[in-house]
């Protein structure tokens, strides 16, 4: 099914190798990863942060030589945070550490709370009846055995909703006195408050609860302002107008609270250094690869939703979206990667590490929770590149979405090890002569997600998970 035929594989083993040595003789990626997180910070949705570090990352971008370069502007609805007070009332008055999740509107309120456990389907329906008028309280992660599926936040915070709940808390399950972050909504307010909690917090509650009734008292400031952000554009090979293209993108902002190294510098200046060691064999490359760095991924993917509506009517002629998220996890080589809705393409990726010596684990699965997630939904070949760290013990994100995802947890090796894996699979889909993906129908994968486990959430709001209210 892999197939390039004399010439062509030639060419690009001529090209793989100078990649390779690119790449793994330079530390661009860990100098650009130093300069966004530890010189221009959070790059919070909106902020001075994060449009500083879009006129860095196309300076580089020029730099590097790409071309056609752009930054897209978009308008959106930012979101700041103020003070945020949590209270146990009762059976004892004391304060707890609390932070407000992105989107919350402002509350003041009281409620006894409820433990929901994984917060799951199953954990709401065994206490149905029982959570009306309450505040929720959630784990907010997993980590799923094989096979298994964990809801995503937007998820469980929607069943909240759903049974009637005044309020949301969201605790960490890694200790460390680390609270959790993640938006509630995509540029609009949500339904209703949520909150935060290290994993300290939350087993206090929970420890609490072992003697009975539990009250809160909720006070939460946050202002909503409308703002502007970019994602940055650039290609590499040649000009070709009409002929088939190929998409690599990362996101490069970060929540507030967090320098977001690992989540998700990491992935932009991944992306970045495959487009320069590219830019090296741009006269090989049979056909061109569009780099873009999306801004507010971390606010309902903002930045994916415009660029895939404004290139709609281009993205016919895109043979795969590679996104890179989170991807320097750990040691290096513990990438994977991600299909969504494109089965097929299993085969073919594991027969791309075989030949590439460099085996990477590939699984066919559905995210609605990443910047690939607007380009699936419009019919592309698409895959995120992930990666886990096995050796770890954290649960879920582990460092990611709190303050301790700064820059001390990023190997240069591991950005060196993704950007390669980067690279070499834009090359390989770039010579492929028999590829083996086609194009679905927006209609085909609506239904596809409709029988998904998102399914349930598109049609009880109407929309998909961090859908942008007018996209
Ligand atoms: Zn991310």
């Amino acid at each position: 099914m892999v197939s390039e035929s004399g010439v062509n594989a030639t060419r690009l083993a001529r090209a793989e190798k100078a990649v390779l040595g690119e790449i793994w003789t330079s530390s661009a990626a860990y100098d650009n990863l130093v300069y966004l997180c530890d010189w221009l910070g959070n790059r919070w949705a909106g902020s001075d942060s994060e449009r500083r570090a879009a006129s860095y990352l196309m300076d580089r971008a020029r730099q590097y030589g790409l071309r056609n370069l752009e930054g897209q502007e978009f308008r959106h609805n930012g979101w700041t945070r103020g003070p945020v007070h949590l209270e146990v009332l009762a059976p004892v008055a004391r304060e707890v550490a609390a932070i407000s999740l992105p989107y919350t509107p402002p509350a003041d309120l009281e409620g006894e709370v409820i433990w929901v456990g994984q917060g799951e389907e199953e954990d709401f329906k065994r206490l149905e009846g029982q959570i009306a008028g309450k505040i929720v309280l959630s784990a907010a992660e997993a980590s799923p055995g094989a096979g298994q599926r964990s809801s995503h936040r937007r998820e469980k915070f929607a069943r909240a909703i759903d049974a009637g709940a005044v309020a949301f808390l969201f605790a960490n399950q890694n200790p460390g006195m680390m609270a959790i972050t993640g938006a509630l909504a995509a540029g609009f307010p949500a339904e209703i408050p949520g909150l935060g909690l290290p994993k300290e917090s939350g087993d206090y509650i929970v420890r609490l609860l072992d003697h009975g009734p539990v009250r809160l008292k909720i006070h939460v400031e946050a202002s909503f302002a409308p703002t502007s952000s970019v994602n940055v554009i650039g290609q590499v090979g040649p000009a070709s107008p009409d002929g088939p293209f190929l998409i690599t993108g990362g996101h490069y902002d970060a929540h507030d609270i967090a320098v977001g190294a690992l989540d998700n510098a990491a992935g932009a200046v991944i992306v970045l250094e495959a487009a320069r060691a590219l830019a090296t064999v741009a006269d090989d490359l049979p056909m061109p690869v569009r780099v873009i760095l999306f801004a507010c991924e971390e606010v309902g993917l903002l930045g994916a939703w415009y660029y895939a509506e404004q290139a709609r009517s281009d993205l016919d002629r895109c043979r795969f979206v590679l996104n890179v998220d989170s991807a320097a996890v750990g040691a290096p080589g513990n990438e994977n990667l991600t299909l969504c809705g494109f089965p097929e393409l299993v085969p073919y990726f594991q027969e791309v590490g075989r030949r590439m010596c460099y085996e990477v684990p590939v699984k066919d699965g559905l995210s609605a929770y990443s910047d690939h997630f607007p380009f699936a939904v419009a019919g592309v070949p698409n895959a995120s590149m992930g990666a886990r760290d096995e050796s770890s013990r954290l649960v879920g994100r582990g460092w990611g979405h709190t303050a301790a995802d700064t820059v001390d947890k990023v190997t240069p090796k591991s950005l060196q090890a993704s950007a390669a894996t980067t690279a070499r699979l834009l090359l390989r889909m770039a010579f492929e002569e028999n590829w083996p993906a086609r194009h679905r129908t927006r209609a085909d994968m609506a239904e596809t997600i409709a029988s998904s486990p998102i399914g349930w959430y598109v049609k009880r709001f109407g929309r998909y998970p961090f859908q942008p209210a007018e996209g």
